[in-house]
């Protein structure tokens, strides 16, 4: 800043601790510097209800090192401040799509600046005045309309269970109170490689004899991603619609395999009046592990991936650790973001509906560096247990060029595979189990598994 004589003051008589400090020496600008920043930009998200905590950042820059985003790029709630301060208009910023609202900043911030408070609550601006990226917008307008981001039809929601091998009940079909309510999500219900970890959870739930029903084309989409990206009003929508769905059945848990979906439950939906017991799938199976018929070895190396929305939002951090340590041969090695600083898959947020856009402001995907640091710890697996991620990481194998070198499970298919007790001679990331037809096997179920190239996957 230039300096401008005229604002510079200089009192007659100063005295300090009754020390005379007149004249010269007590020369003072009327204003520090900062106030002559134009602070309508920052005021502007501020003033936002659940922006304000932005306004409280005070640059120390913790938050710098531990933000995914600054890994692949140049970000962070003290960059984002800063550029704020200095007149950047957020609302219209690609900034403001980029944060995967993972937490990682919130955890180590002296100030609470909270990005999962101040994200959500401008996009919604944006989201209101149109500005959102077309392909998160895609998103958005499937859900509306079909119920699901991916865009299929409402009515193939429980298509899925017809390649079980085991009976799934549907609650409106088995009209009984349950123990469990298992609400599949949308990636599951789906997505190709998601449906295979929900047939493996049928199998695992049946083998236990686990007293549970499915809601089927009844459920829609939690919308939690799509809240934090911006689209509070379909999240009440949809909100409103499963608690509706939910108050027509008796069960005493709430269980789901989508960490996104748990954290709506958790701490969204009773602000709507659905207060549930909410369980993610791991925290379920790790009460049971001494009844879980384990039948083959699995001499796997593998490395686990924290789902952000788990771990760091929910808190759980072990029960995914329990199940992979108890099946046998597996040998579990950490990566050295894992925990509390796991890195994020990038898929959080919004973030799995903006891959084009954030990727032109990254120097590779999230999942592309998380895929190269598994691959670095010896692994051949690299387990997870979020429904975003196994889609995410699969690509991530692919475009990092370590095809062969380590493959994607989520936990349900290890458990699944050993109780099922598939060849565990496979060589490293050529073989996937695939269900093939329904038949009896070993007393278990009523399907059995042949292998083929990965890649090759039906849809
Ligand atoms: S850690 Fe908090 S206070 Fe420090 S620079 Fe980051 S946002 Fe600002
Ligand atoms: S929530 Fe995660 S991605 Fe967003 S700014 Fe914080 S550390 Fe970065």
């Amino acid at each position: 800043m230039p300096v401008e004589p005229e604002r510079i003051r200089e009192k007659a008589v100063a005295i300090v601790e009754g020390i005379d400090i007149s004249g010269h020496w007590n020369r003072m600008f009327e204003q520090r510097v900062i106030w002559d920043y134009d602070t309508s930009s920052l005021d502007q998200i501020t003033s936002i209800p659940g922006g304000e905590s932005l306004g409280a950042c005070y640059q120390c820059g913790k938050c710098t090192p531990v933000c995914p985003v600054d890994h692949v790029g140049d970000y962070s709630p003290r960059k984002i401040f800063r550029k704020v301060q200095t007149g950047t208009n957020l609302l219209e910023s690609p900034d403001l799509w980029l944060c995967t609202t993972c937490m990682n900043c919130l955890r180590v911030c002296p100030k609470e600046v909270n990005m999962i408070n101040i994200m959500p609550a401008v996009r919604e601006q944006a989201v209101l005045e149109g500005t959102a990226p077309t392909e998160l917008a895609q998103a958005f307008e499937n859900t509306f309309r079909y119920g699901n981001p991916l865009g299929e039809a409402q009515r193939k929601r429980a298509d899925w269970v017809k390649d079980a091998g085991v009976p799934v009940p549907i609650m409106a079909q088995i009209r009984r109170p349950v123990d469990i309510l298992w609400f599949v999500e949308c990636y599951p219900a789906y997505h190709p490689r998601g449906k295979d970890a929900a047939r493996g959870l049928a199998r695992i739930f049946h083998a236990l004899d686990v007293d549970y029903g499915i809601l089927g084309v009844e459920e829609k989409c939690s919308c939690d991603s799509q809240r934090l990206a911006g689209e509070k009003g379909l999240f009440e929508a949809f909100t409103e619609h499963n608690i509706k769905m939910f108050s027509k059945y008796q069960f005493n848990t709430l269980l789901t395999a989508d960490p996104h979906a748990l954290n709506a439950f958790k701490k969204e939906y009773p602000k709507y009046g659905g207060d549930y017991h909410v369980l993610h799938y791991t925290q379920f199976l790790a009460t049971m592990i001494d009844r879980i018929p384990f039948h083959k070895r699995l001499p796997y190396r593998v490395t686990f991936h924290d789902p952000c929305y788990l771990g760091r939002h929910n808190g759980e951090y072990e029960a995914p650790r329990r199940l992979l340590e108890a099946i046998p041969g597996i040998e579990l090695t950490e990566m050295v973001r894992c925990k509390e600083n796991g890195y994020c898959c990038g898929g959080g947020g919004g973030g799995m509906w903006l891959d084009s856009f954030s990727r032109n402001h990254m120097s590779e995907r999230l999942s592309e560096r998380r895929v190269r640091e598994a691959v670095s710890t010896g692994a051949d697996v690299l387990a997870v247990c979020c429904p975003y991620e196994i889609s995410r990481f699969e690509d991530a194998v692919k475009s990092t060029g370590n095809d062969g070198k380590i493959i994607v499970r989520d936990i349900i298919e290890l458990i699944d595979e050993s109780m099922r007790g598939l060849s565990a001679s496979r060589p490293r990331g050529t073989d996937i189990p695939v269900v093939i037809k329904e038949e009896s096997i070993q007393g278990y179920g009523n399907q059995y598994y042949c292998s083929r190239q990965a890649g090759s996957r039906p849809g």
